[in-house]
């Protein structure tokens, strides 16, 4: 039975680790310090670093635990990132912790951003998303366009609803804020705000989610029900089109209060 822990760094990353009481898996270590505690702690050899994609609070620790543990570093082949690491392309697969993890290219938030994704852990499918996509909302478009983000969120939204999705930001409550100025008669939404309220009172992760349920409570995801164009067009008027209801209500949020 491999476990699946957030380590939580910085303000509010998740550096999240698989290991199975011996060896160990991190992805996007933006700090190393963090994970080489948790390694001492438990005892446990770092096997794989899995980066999807090159900022700093995503690879700032890679080249330390790589020195400390001889890991072998895997990321995006067009992105700069800690050298040496095996350059990865879509549909590319990777095996470590017995798992086959299938490469997945998903620009938008930067140019070559990846995610990796594993069709059975514990019975259910894993994605490591990094930046793509985060429980109600998603990143933001530093180095892609709307289009590529739509693209990229259509690939991951098209995995198998019970995949569990592990995203590298406690940013639920304030997307669900967004998610909720958008469609505040979504009662799945609605439900979901008050679970996840409660779990940070308690200071618990609200993550990993669920395909199932981001394609419930997404805004991002929902760019095609009626309720979320509906909202866009009250933002921008001539936002029609799938991609220029997604460029809206990304817009949108990147200026919500
Ligand atoms: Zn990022
Ligand atoms: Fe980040």
């Amino acid at each position: 039975m491999l476990k699946l822990i957030p380590i939580p760094a910085f303000a509010d990353n998740y550096l999240w680790m698989l290991h199975d009481g011996q060896r160990a898996l991190v992805v996007d270590p933006g700090d190393a310090a963090p994970v080489l505690q948790v390694l001492k702690d438990q005892a446990l050899q770092l096997e794989s670093i899995l980066v999807t994609h090159h900022h700093m609070d995503h690879t700032g620790g890679v080249a330390a635990l790589r020195e400390a543990t001889g890991a072998q570093v895997y990321g995006p082949a067009s992105e700069k990132i800690p050298a040496p690491y095996q350059p990865l392309r879509e549909g590319d697969v990777v095996r470590s912790m017995n798992l086959d993890f299938t490469v997945l290219e998903v620009p938008g938030h930067t140019a070559g951003h990846i995610a990796f994704y594993a069709p059975e852990m514990n019975g259910r499918p894993l994605l490591f998303c990094g930046d793509t996509l985060f429980s109600g909302g998603c990143g933001r478009l530093f180095e892609g366009t709307p289009a590529q983000m739509l693209a990229s969120l259509d690939k991951l939204a098209a995995l198998p609803g019970q995949t569990c999705v592990c995203c590298t930001h406690e940013y639920t409550l304030s997307n669900l804020r967004f998610a909720l100025a958008v469609e505040p008669d979504n009662a799945d939404l609605v439900d979901y705000h008050a679970e996840c309220v409660k779990l940070r009172m308690h200071e618990q992760p609200t993550l990993p989610t669920s395909i199932a349920r981001e394609l419930l409570i997404n805004p991002f995801l929902r760019t095609r029900q009626a309720t979320v164009k509906q909202a866009a067009r009250h933002f921008d008027a001539a936002a029609h089109d799938d991609i220029s209801v997604f460029a809206a209500i990304r817009q949108w949020k990147n200026q919500f209060k």
